[in-house]
């Protein structure tokens, strides 16, 4: 728990937010502005600032974050889709507690903008 994080906030239940999963580890949500007909976060509830402050100690956690990623996939009926994990402002960051993306529900370009 981090102070005036908002996913932490969201982790506590101080803010809502549109469940999809949740365990003693992860929980996943719907974004509040979706860029595509599917897309919903998976976060760790540990706050972890973003990809590069990822250590050894949390290698099994952010794989189970793919894994759960997976699962709602299938759920919400897509086969196919995209993982993001933006790192820092240029990147597009703009939450500080790591979050994976998925995002599917129809054709995405690539590269990125
Ligand atoms: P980033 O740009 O940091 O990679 O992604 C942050 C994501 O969080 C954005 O896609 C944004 O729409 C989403 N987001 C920001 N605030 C909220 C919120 O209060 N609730 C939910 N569900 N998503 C949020
Ligand atoms: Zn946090």
């Amino acid at each position: 728990m981090a102070e005036d994080c908002l996913f932490c906030k969201i982790i506590q239940g101080d803010i809502p937010s549109d469940k999809l999963y949740e365990d003693d580890e992860v929980l996943a949500f719907r974004d509040i502005a979706p860029a595509a007909p599917v897309h919903f976060l998976v976060i760790p509830k540990k706050h972890i600032s973003g990809p590069s402050a990822v250590a050894e100690e949390d290698e099994q956690l952010m794989g189970k974050l793919i894994r759960i990623g997976n699962q709602i996939a299938e759920k919400e009926g897509i086969e196919q889709y995209r993982l993001v994990f933006n790192n820092g402002a240029e990147a597009g960051q703009t939450v500080f507690h790591i979050h994976m993306h998925v995002l599917g529900g129809r054709s995405l370009n690539w590269p990125p903008g």
